[in-house]
């Protein structure tokens, strides 16, 4: 039997979990963000503002919200900062209001505001646009208790082109640093570019709801994208890894410490013959408009 990255049952939900509205730095009021959210087709969203997380179950039409935030870090004296982000998970405030102060570089430093984040409960949580943030590869290294860091920003991108951290992920997967990748928008409607609907995940949860969206992130039962759609990811009966996707010019099967492969042509299926000791394996697809998806990595090893 072929071994899926996904699971053989549920359904598939497209999402962005981080975004921001006029509650923090955003230009749109969050009834409006999540109205183009819903127009948009999109089965959840996190609305992620700077330091306060409010529950919006009560706007909860058609699309499923995530309590989430974006907790930051400022260093004065560098140009780093750190930004991550928290989803929640089962836990439901009575009180629609969570706030806490910025963090304060004097008091504290990313491994505890990451600490603080899993004490408040946050179940998933991702390293933002590690780039734009000029974290350095052996700071993300050497961070513990975080699930994923950002690949691909779209704000960020449309800010100054640097929303893509394939770089950094590989040289952490590379010392087996096992860190999902995740896409989104981080909108917050400064850009010239409209920073819309450019990064999303593809979710393949158990039910449209709060709690099986949330665990199937946790489980990495998701790819990412910019514009191509993934049907399939895994290993097949004779050792190969396989891509199944909608209308790609390239493929690439990233390997360590093996190299891996490119692919071009009209492509919607591609295998990878493994060679054996291969760390992990991951992929990424680009489409005929030059967007890009990725899949989480397969670890062999
Ligand atoms: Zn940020
Ligand atoms: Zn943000």
């Amino acid at each position: 039997m072929p071994m899926s990255a996904f699971p053989e049952s549920g359904v598939w939900l497209k999402g962005n979990f981080h975004s921001h509205t006029t509650l923090s730095d955003g230009s749109l009021s969050p009834e409006e963000q999540i109205r183009r959210y819903t127009v948009q087709g999109y089965d959840f969203l996190a609305i992620t503002d700077h330091n306060a997380m409010y529950d919006r179950l009560e706007w909860n039409e058609g699309i499923v919200m995530l309590p989430a935030w974006e907790r930051d870090i400022s260093y004065v004296e560098k140009v780093k900062c750190t930004h991550i982000i928290g989803l929640f998970g089962s836990w439901t405030p009575s009180n629609s209001e969570f706030k806490r102060p910025k963090g304060d570089k004097e008091i504290m430093d990313d491994q505890m505001l990451i600490d603080e984040m899993r004490g408040d409960g946050n179940v998933f949580i991702s390293i933002a646009h590690p780039a734009w943030s000029r974290m350095e590869p052996e700071e993300l290294l050497a961070l513990e208790r975080y699930d994923a860091i950002e690949v691909f920003n779209t704000g960020v991108e449309c800010l100054c082109h640097e929303g893509h951290a394939e770089y950094l992920w590989d040289y952490l997967l590379r010392r087996g640093k096992r860190v999902l990748g995740v896409a989104c928008d981080d909108t917050h409607g400064h850009t010239v570019k409209d920073d819309h609907f450019g990064g999303w995940v593809m979710v393949k949860a158990q039910a449209c709801d709060r709690r099986s969206i949330v665990e199937a992130m946790v489980g990495g039962h998701f790819y990412s994208s910019s514009g191509p759609t993934i049907h399939d990811w895994g290993i097949d009966d004779a050792g190969n890894a396989y891509l199944t996707t909608s209308l790609c010019r390239e493929v690439h099967y990233i390997t360590y410490p093996a190299r891996g492969k490119s692919f071009t042509g009209y492509l919607t299926e591609t295998r990878y013959e493994l060679k054996g000791g291969e760390a992990y394996i991951r992929a990424e697809c680009v489409d005929f408009a030059g967007n890009r998806a990725w899949t989480n990595p397969i670890y062999l090893t």
